[in-house]
């Protein structure tokens, strides 16, 4: 468990080098959205030098929580850890007015409207009765806007002759409610999710959404799913052990791909190589590199409410990894998440087309390998 105080002590005002890893401050170009302030603001608060106003508390929600600017920092002050006590700190009539209404919907279960109508059916023949060995959690965010990941996957398990099971309705882990500051709340349904999840005694349980893994394996602090479930995987792991065993055939393809490896999945949980061997499992392919990848890969911009608070900052975050990924002269950009993978086809490229870069088409690593599947 980190200090807060301490971690808040920890700057050593070099010549802020957390700034240029900061996908936040990159996007905007202000200078008090580096992690440097953000984290100096959050140190006035704690030091009583200045109370919080409307101002610095928006601050606290320009953050990605991405870590991205711990990697950069000689004395590892994790930024995202004091914005997150900042947030949870925040009270009242200071709490953005949008996430009053946020909060709400968290709670009842309504946060991204209503799922999907095609959902159903896709899922209905993999439903789990009783127990369920592997189970696959989409994730909120998915359910509602990801249709063809969700698809891409469930067919390629199905072409994998893979056993598996899904849930009608999936609780939720919380963590939103978490990042966002909304402890007691999050708290309230990591618990609830933990007891629907266990009453179906999964031997496996795999997350589809990265930021829902984190919550899962990093934040909860009770004694929660990695107590009870023997494994708890991302996609790409639990993928490469199924296609290390199946060894199933791929279309030889002449193509150069680039991987995006998302906040949570890589710099948080580590997984940098099982989807990048997956990659290279497919003849012909050409893994390129972005400028910035693994421990300093940048945030696609949907982390943890920034696309909530601050659309436009998320939007320009998008187009300048979009732009990265395109400078590879990579013909497709996989994510380990699929989260990431909307949220980047979401994203307008106004400065440097498309069209111009021959186009790049920006998929998740099971759509990836489904489409170069031979039956
Ligand atoms: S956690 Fe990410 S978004 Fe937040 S200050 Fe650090 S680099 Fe910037
Ligand atoms: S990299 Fe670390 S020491 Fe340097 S300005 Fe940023 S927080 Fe301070």
């Amino acid at each position: 468990m980190i200090d807060i105080k301490e971690n808040s002590r920890l700057c050593s005002v070099c010549p802020n080098m957390c700034r240029d890893f900061c996908s936040v401050a990159g996007a905007t170009r202000h200078e008090a959205d580096s992690p440097k302030h953000k984290g100096a603001f959050v140190k006035e608060v704690i030091d009583e030098k200045n109370s919080l106003d409307a101002a610095m508390v928006d601050y606290f929600y320009r953050c990605a929580m991405c870590k991205a600017c711990r990697e950069a920092c000689e004395t590892d002050l994790d930024t995202s850890e004091l914005v997150l006590s900042a947030r949870t700190g925040v009270k009242g009539d200071l709490i953005p007015s949008k996430l009053g209404a946020v909060r709400e919907n968290i709670v009842s279960g309504n946060m991204y409207a209503d799922e999907l109508s095609d959902l159903k059916s896709l899922l209905k023949p993999h439903l789990a009765k009783g127990k369920a060995h592997t189970l696959l959690y989409f994730g909120r965010k998915l359910r509602c806007e990801g249709l063809a990941a969700i698809t891409g996957i469930l067919s390629l398990l199905d072409k994998l002759n893979a056993e598996y099971s899904v849930m009608e309705t999936e609780p939720d882990t919380g963590q939103l409610a978490y990042f966002l500051g909304f402890a007691e709340d999050a708290r309230a349904l990591a618990e609830t999710c933990n007891r629907e999840i266990e009453a179906l005694h999964p031997q496996t349980l795999v997350v589809f959404s990265a930021d829902d893994l984190r919550m899962i394996k990093k934040e909860f602090t009770g004694p929660g799913l990695s107590q009870t479930i023997p494994v708890i995987q991302s996609v790409p792991e639990f993928l490469l052990e199924l296609i290390n065993k199946m060894k199933p055939a791929f279309k030889d393809t002449t193509e150069k791909v680039s991987y995006h490896d998302s906040c949570a999945l890589g710099r948080e949980l580590r997984v940098f190589e099982a989807p990048r061997e997956l990659i290279r499992n497919v003849p012909g392919v050409t893994l390129v590199e972005m400028a910035f990848n693994r421990d300093q890969a940048p945030c696609c911009g949907y982390g943890m409410g920034l696309d909530i608070t601050h659309p436009e900052i998320k939007a320009k975050m998008a187009a300048r990894l979009r732009i990265m990924a395109m400078q590879t002269g990579a013909t497709t950009l996989v994510t380990g998440c699929p989260v990431c993978s909307i949220v980047l086809n979401a994203a307008a490229v106004t400065d440097m087309s498309d069209q111009n870069s021959g186009g790049i088409e920006i998929i998740d690593i099971a759509q990836f390998l489904e489409r170069r599947l031979i039956v």
